[in-house]
């Protein structure tokens, strides 16, 4: 990876966004966006992550210069995108969500015409090192509209680095791609995010986000309600669950009490769900209190809350705020 006359902004971040408003109709009544601030640290694989219309594909447009803002501050390694318009497109290779390729070019013809359209010289052109990373060498030559949907996919992610730039911006990467070109997909982002590439993606997939990105924002109805590290949102909410398999559904009034004690029961048919704390009661005192009720318990498992589960808490609080 040539990334060495990119050197890291003196901030160290790869993208500061502030008050980024964004109205697609022309008396701004309906926002996409409404006064997004965001700081995205340079080296990292950042996901964007939200349901459908959230307003992710408008920020990475406005980021990428595809979508013009309404209003606010956009900077790309350092590049106000008002000011330093070329630059700041020179740092960021886009793979957009839908799959536009340049059907009567081969595969070889799209890298090396980008390459050309990025004034990189021709002695660095990376066409055949890259189509050789995308498993792509033995397309090289054919027409583009030939290609599948997941082979148009990983052409574009080879489009998007012909001019090795230091932030890579995915959006959906991986929508409507199979499970194993997902894979390989993921390990190549992280093998780029380990050469210094900061990478930013947009997802709608939970499993997306949770496995690839470092650091995830949650984008919904255009706001961001949530910018975190993963691990942070991971810890935050300190739940545990324990499922319950019973062979009655039959509580006495003195273990629900009991159980309500240490945290919060919640009843199904014949599987009760007992969420709490593991930092006000350990995992030994709710196992005791299971042992010592009347409850007839066949079988038992306990799950950690998952990035889904903080995902649709605060999706579902932030709607019913509004
Ligand atoms: P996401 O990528 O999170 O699914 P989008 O950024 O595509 O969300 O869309 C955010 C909102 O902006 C949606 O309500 C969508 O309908 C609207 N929108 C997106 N693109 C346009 C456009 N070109 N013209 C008008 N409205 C748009
Ligand atoms: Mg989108």
């Amino acid at each position: 990876m040539n990334n060495n006359y990119w050197e890291i902004p003196e901030n160290k971040l790869a993208l500061e966004i502030s008050n980024l408003n964004k109205y697609y109709d022309k008396d701004n009544k309906n926002f996409a966006l409404n006064n997004v601030s965001l700081n995205i640290p340079a080296g990292s694989i950042f996901g964007l992550l939200g349901p459908n219309g959230a307003g992710k594909s408008t920020l990475i447009n406005i980021i990428s210069g595809a979508v013009i803002k309404t209003s606010g501050k956009v900077i790309v390694w350092g590049y106000d995108i008002d000011k330093h318009r070329k630059q700041s497109k020179l740092a960021i290779g886009v793979v957009p969500q839908e799959l536009n390729i340049d059907a009567f070019f081969t595969p070889q013809e799209t890298l090396n015409l980008h390459s050309g359209m990025f004034n990189v010289p021709k002695n660095s052109w990376r066409t055949d090192e890259l189509l050789e990373l995308m498993d792509l060498s033995d397309k090289a030559k054919s027409y583009s509209r030939t290609l599948s949907g997941g082979m148009r996919r990983r052409l574009l992610v080879a489009k998007a680095m012909v001019h090795s730039p230091p932030i890579v911006i995915l959006d959906e990467p991986t929508a409507g791609v199979d499970v194993e070109l997902r894979q390989k997909l993921w390990k190549y982002f992280k093998k780029l995010n380990k050469q210094g590439v900061t990478i930013i993606l947009t997802t709608h997939y939970l499993e997306e986000a949770e496995n690839l990105c470092d650091h995830i924002a949650i984008v919904n109805k255009g706001k961001i309600i949530a910018n975190e590290t993963k691990k942070s949102l991971l810890t935050k909410s300190n739940k545990k669950i324990i499922n319950i398999k019973l062979s009655k559904n039959e509580f006495s009034e003195k273990d629900k009490n009991f159980l309500k004690n240490i945290g919060e029961l919640i009843i199904y048919e014949n599987q009760v769900e007992f969420h709490f704390n593991p930092n006000k009661v350990s995992t030994k005192k709710v196992i005791e209190t299971l042992y010592n009720s009347d409850l007839d318990i066949i079988d038992f498992s306990t799950k950690d809350i998952s990035l889904e589960d903080i995902f649709i808490n605060m999706t579902n609080e932030y709607n019913r705020k509004i």
